[in-house]
Order: C-alpha cells, then sequence, then structure tokens
C-alpha cells in the first residue's frame, strides 16, 4: 500500500512497532511521564510561550475543535468564521449548534483570503475569530499574518484548528497571537487516528478556567487538572498516545519543528515539480505544504482515485460533494518519500500513456 491521503497517513516502522506491543496499564509514574514529555514537545514545537498549557483527547480532530469552542466561547461571544470549505463548515456547525453567535465569510473554493476579505469586520462586535489554518479540503493555506494582524487590532481571541498544519506549515503560536492551536493523531503526527490535542495560551488557560462548557466529557478543566500530574480524566488511546510520544521524541532528536517543517515542505516541492508533463492544474491559489489539490483537466478525479487503487494500489485522496469530480488531492504528510512521489507520477504518466486522459 502506499497512501498520499490526508490521514491517517503512512505510520514510520517505530511507530508501527510500538502497535504491535501490548497497550500498558496507564494509572502509573512511567506513563505520566510520556504525558508530560508530549505536553512539553507538542507546546515547543506550536511555539506556544510562556504560561501555555496542551492536553491530549480522546477523539479525533473534530473533538479538538468542538472542546475549543465550547471551552472557551459561550452566548456572549461573537464569533467571525473563515468558511472554506469542509473544515470551515464544520466550525460554523459547532457554533450553531452550541449557541455561539457568528458571522461567516466564505472565499471562493481554493482560494485564501485578502485584506478586502476583513475589510467590512473592522471594528465590529466581534469576540472571536476561527480558521482552519490549512483548509485540507481544499488544500488552501490561508494568511495566518494578516489574520494575526487583523486579531491583534481588533482584540480577537484566535482558535486556529492545524489539525493538517501541524508540524507541514510553520506556525508560530505565541508570535501570531494564536490563543488555542489543534491537532490530531492521524495528520503530520503520522500515527493511527484517535487523539486529538489543544495547546492553549496563558490567556486561552484562563478563560478555560472561567467557562462552563456544559459538557463532561470535553471539559478542558477537568483535562488541565488531570494533566498537572500527566493523567488524564477517562482512559484515553493508551497506546496512540506512546507512539505519539516517539513521534515526537524523533522529530526532536532530528532537528525539531523547523527541520520537519522543512522536510515536509522539500517533499511538496519535490511532488510539485514532477507535473509539468502532466494534464492537470493546480485547484488552489495559495497552497499548504501538507497537501496539493489538483484538478485533471480531461478525466473525473474520482474516477482517477478508483484507478489509482485498484489497478496501482496508489491510494491518493479523493473529494466530496461539489468537487468530487473535480479535484483529487495528493497528501505530503507520513511517512513519505521523494522515490514514492515517483511512483506515483510514473502511475500517473502509465495512465496518460495507456490514453486513461
Ligand atoms: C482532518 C482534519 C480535521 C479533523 O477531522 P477528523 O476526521 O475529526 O479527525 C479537522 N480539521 C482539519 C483542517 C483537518 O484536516
Amino acid at each position: 500500500m502506499l497512501n498520499f491521503t490526508v490521514g491517517p497517513v503512512m505510520s514510520p516502522e517505530y511507530v508501527l512497532d510500538i502497535g504491535a506491543d501490548q497497550v500498558p496499564y496507564f494509572r502509573t509514574a512511567e506513563f505520566s511521564q510520556v504525558m508530560f514529555e508530549n505536553e512539553a514537545l507538542i507546546k515547543e514545537f506550536a511555539k506556544a510561550g510562556e504560561g501555555s498549557r496542551a492536553i491530549f483527547l480522546t477523539g479525533s480532530g473534530s473533538a479538538s475543535m468542538e472542546a475549543a469552542v465550547i471551552n472557551t466561547l459561550t452566548e456572549n461571544d461573537k464569533a467571525l468564521i473563515i468558511n472554506g470549505g469542509n473544515f470551515g463548515e464544520r466550525f460554523t456547525q459547532i457554533c450553531r449548534i452550541h449557541h455561539i453567535p457568528f458571522a461567516q465569510i466564505t472565499p471562493e473554493k481554493g482560494h485564501g483570503i485578502t485584506e478586502a476579505d476583513l475589510a467590512p469586520f473592522e471594528g465590529q462586535d466581534f469576540t472571536a475569530f476561527l480558521v482552519n489554518i490549512c483548509e485540507t479540503s481544499t488544500g488552501v493555506l490561508y494568511d495566518m499574518e494578516l489574520i494575526s494582524r487583523f486579531c491583534k487590532r481588533n482584540g480577537l481571541f484566535l482558535i486556529a484548528d492545524a489539525v493538517s498544519a501541524f508540524l507541514a506549515d510553520p506556525i508560530d503560536m505565541e508570535g501570531l497571537g494564536i490563543d488555542v492551536m489543534t491537532t490530531a493523531s492521524q495528520k503530520a503526527l503520522a500515527c493511527p487516528p484517535g487523539i486529538s490535542a489543544v495547546v492553549m495560551s496563558a490567556r486561552a488557560v484562563e478563560r478555560v478556567m472561567s467557562i462552563e462548557c456544559g459538557c463532561m466529557y470535553l471539559d478542558l478543566k477537568d483535562a488541565l487538572k488531570n494533566a498537572e500530574r500527566g493523567q488524564t480524566p477517562f482512559t484515553p488511546a493508551v497506546g496512540t498516545l506512546l507512539q505519539i510520544n516517539a513521534r515526537l521524541r524523533q522529530i526532536k532528536e532530528t532537528g525539531g519543528v523547523d527541520a520537519e517543517n522543512v522536510r515536509i515542505a522539500s517533499l511538496c516541492a519535490d511532488f510539485r515539480s514532477r507535473l509539468t508533463d502532466l494534464p492537470f492544474r493546480p485547484f488552489c491559489n495559495s497552497p499548504s505544504n501538507c497537501v496539493t489539490a489538483l484538478t485533471p483537466s480531461s478525466v473525473s478525479a474520482y474516477e482517477l482515485f478508483l484507478k489509482l487503487k485498484d489497478e496501482y494500489g496508489i491510494w491518493i485522496c479523493p473529494n466530496g460533494g461539489e468537487l468530487r469530480d473535480r479535484v483529487f488531492r495528493v497528501g505530503h504528510i507520513g511517512a513519505l518519500s521523494t522515490k514514492d512521489n515517483e511512483k506515483l507520477v510514473s502511475a500517473f504518466k502509465d495512465l496518460k500513456d495507456k490514453g486513461f486522459f
């Protein structure tokens, strides 16, 4: 199997090996030590700054998105949401369900946002800003410098879903003034699905402490309190947390988050440089390093996904809904190499030679 989807992605051998072991009991000093290290490393890699905290929830990335919103915003807030695809849409759904007032900016699919998109919302009564740093469904990387300046100018609390962007694109929580950042195990962390993380600035921790979130399982107050002793309120996905620990340590030992950003960016640039003779157009005008969204000119993107899966054993990432036939995506996260890029591009060229497109 060769997997170029955006999650679950392929895991390196040392992560797979841990998955083959028995899962240990976790109310122990040894497991607490692992969790202390997980918290410290994820904060370091997010550049979260003084007084920040991180907790790990057992749930997919959406659990951390919902936890972030319900633990830091209330009916008295008003959120501005960038909704440029499935994951932006998810933030609107979360706010709607939890009665948090919001307005949305809906850029054209595949497009980033500009100063002009934000201008009408300047100096209004918003209190918070919600964005998916990489809108994975279209591959767009939003201009976080622009968003950061807007939030600072307008005094907005900034929640950034970095589920796919974390480790793939440079993120500096403190520098950008990001208050809450979320990520998940099955994206660039390259572990099995099941764990998502919420990294909070000191200001966010204060907010969490002052809000009744109205949910037992996703209560971050409870999670923060337990994390003080390296524990979680409920049985976590213990095995996945051990795998995350091995992965975070490996990143630390090989140059830290900046080196990992560079590794993923190079893999991504290598793939994009190989596309010259193929009938694909980039779908997106400000792409993330985590994924390349492409539009084939003469075949259905979904048919291409099926063909590669069934005849070559290679998985690219299909799109759903209105983009199903127009867009497919190639991920650059997980245990992939330039050799793998070469295999995928050879398969594309083989299909071209056979007249598929
Ligand atoms: C993958 C992803 C999520 C989380 O999706 P789950 O299926 O709940 O893990 C959230 N936001 C973004 C931007 C993602 O790429």
